[in-house]
């Protein structure tokens, strides 16, 4: 039967189902987008095309996903957009189009630390989010809430360095990066150290 999806994504819910993953998504969720100043909107923008650039660098094939995208991201970007899953919807649409009712959401301010056991889950979510006001503490917590209003299991998990998150870069290309570097095997520690 045909979709009817009124937020009208880039590429379909077909379109994703036809390429479902051994790989589980990387996902960047734009939803808090309209609460940052200027400066900030810029530093996600670098910071998502950086986060392009360590996907292809660490060869992780095409399950990049940008949801809440808009014209503006879209035109800044200056990515190829075919290249990841750009969905101009949420990110609970994305999920339900694949199957997938359970996340692990990073999150600094979560309970529990990821684990080996957290990694063989489908997607991943990472909070578009870059804080210089200092008016967003808390806020991936919402990206959370919003999902699991959509019927979506949620698994809060933060990355932690010797115990603390103190010491984990907190930009969206080197969450991307050290969560890549544990896909792949690597020890917590060691991804961290290695992309400070
Ligand atoms: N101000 C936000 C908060 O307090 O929720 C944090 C924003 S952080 C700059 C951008 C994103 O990187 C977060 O939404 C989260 O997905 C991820 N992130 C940053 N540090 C993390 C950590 N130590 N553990 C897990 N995720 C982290």
């Amino acid at each position: 039967p045909c979709m009817v999806n009124k937020f009208k994504p880039v590429v379909t819910g077909e379109d994703l189902k036809a390429k479902l993953p051994d790989y589980p998504y990387i996902i960047v969720d734009l939803m808090l987008w309209d609460k940052h100043i200027p400066k900030e909107k810029s530093k996600i923008i670098l910071q998502l095309r950086e986060t392009y650039g360590v996907m292809r660098r660490m060869m992780w094939p095409k399950m990049l996903a940008i949801t809440w995208l808009n014209d503006e991201v879209k035109e800044r970007l200056k990515i190829p957009l075919e290249k990841i899953k750009a969905y101009e919807g949420p990110t609970s649409e994305l999920l339900k189009d694949n199957g997938i009712k359970r996340v692990v959401l990073l999150d600094p301010n979560a309970d529990e630390v990821l684990s080996s056991n957290d990694l063989k889950e489908k997607a991943f979510i990472i909070g578009g989010i870059v804080d210089m006001k200092g008016d967003k503490k808390g806020t991936t917590a919402k990206i959370g809430e919003v999902l699991e209003r959509e019927g979506i299991d949620v698994l809060r998990r933060k990355i932690v360095l010797r115990g603390d998150v103190v010491g984990v870069p907190n930009r969206i290309n080197h969450i991307t990066e050290i969560l890549l570097r544990m896909l792949y095997g690597e020890p917590m520690e060691k991804a961290i150290l290695a992309v400070q």
